[in-house]
């Protein structure tokens, strides 16, 4: 078999909840899939034994050629050093804190491993297969439990000196809000951005809104505040409102800085698109540079939880 023939990356996407993994051509085509459970021990091995699992499992599937594999790819929730291929900080995995997981890989495996950051691929992603295709200076937003940034400049993914570029979602855009961050500081995008946040912030708000069908729910979701917004109920449009103008300052400050063609939006809370864009477009529209403002497209991202996965791929045939 010669190097030609290898011609596939196994993308690993390491998520808080799952690990889901899939074999990609270098068009972009997923070939076979696979989904498991993130282990959530102490030891890094484990993690390590569920990526080989995933291996495995595609060598065993009927069609598959594992001679085809060129290099292992993964998405790690996380800062990650991509020139040693370790893992800086997980805050959702933390014992692969410090730890050497593309080594690892290559040691179980046999194969080149590389890792990247998961808001990074889903940027890289996005260029390559969705949103973004054809532009070369962008900024994605992933808008989930946290808020998570991936800036590409010229083609290339600005990581920073120590790989913890992007960290769009602990941007300030509140210094008198005093809401407290996971990271430390106070007054983030993310605490009010977020799927959490927009939980919060309707618990927060709830007392004021006694009309709202939020007000007696025990189980409260983003999607089920989402779905409320969807019937008008007044609670919930706040919210999504608020939540709009908060993230429309954020982006304003990006397009002021980077002058991007794109600003890609992706993660579960898209979903509410509906309700949160005219606030967003307003605030870019009263904040940003009108030059740059009219020039960049905010849109919606198109490759879903596969972002990713695809971004690791395209990741690992450049690499
Ligand atoms: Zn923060």
């Amino acid at each position: 078999m010669t190097d030609r023939g290898k011609n596939l990356i196994f993308a690993a996407d390491l998520g808080g909840t799952h690990l889901r993994a899939a074999t990609v051509d270098s068009r972009g085509q997923i070939h076979f899939r696979a989904k498991q459970n993130t282990p959530h021990g102490t030891d890094p091995n484990e993690i390590v034994a569920a990526v080989v699992h995933a291996v495995q499992e595609y060598s065993g599937d009927l069609g598959s050629d594992p001679d085809r594999l060129k290099a292992i790819s993964l998405v790690v929730p996380g800062t990650v050093n991509v020139e040693t291929g370790t893992v800086v900080k997980a805050p959702n995995l933390p014992c692969l804190d410090g730890f050497p997981l593309a080594a690892a890989l290559t040691d179980e495996l046999g194969l080149p491993a590389i890792l990247e950051n998961d808001a990074n691929a889903a940027a890289v992603g996005e260029m390559w297969q969705g949103a973004a295709q054809g532009c070369r200076t962008i900024i994605c937003v992933t808008l989930g439990t946290g808020v998570g940034g991936g800036i590409i400049l010229d083609g290339e993914l600005w990581r920073g000196v120590d790989g913890a570029a992007a960290e769009i979602g602990h941007m300030c855009v509140d210094p008198f809000g005093g809401v407290a961050c996971t990271c430390g500081s106070r007054g983030c995008l993310e605490v009010f951005a977020s799927a959490t946040a927009i939980v919060r912030m309707t618990r927060e708000a709830s007392p004021r809104y006694p009309e709202s069908v939020l007000h007696a729910s025990r189980n409260l979701t983003s999607e089920s505040i989402f779905e409320a917004g969807l019937q008008g109920d007044e609670l919930a449009l706040e919210i999504f409102r608020r939540m709009g103008v908060y993230l429309g300052i954020g982006l304003a400050n990006l397009i002021n800085i980077l002058n991007p063609e794109m600003i890609v939006i992706a993660g579960g809370v898209v979903n509410a698109w509906g309700l949160f864009e005219k606030h967003m477009l307003h605030e870019v529209e009263e904040r940003a540079f009108p030059l740059l403002a009219a020039r960049v497209k905010i849109v919606r991202a198109k490759c879903g939880d596969d972002a990713g996965l695809l971004g690791a791929a395209r990741l690992g045939f450049t690499a």
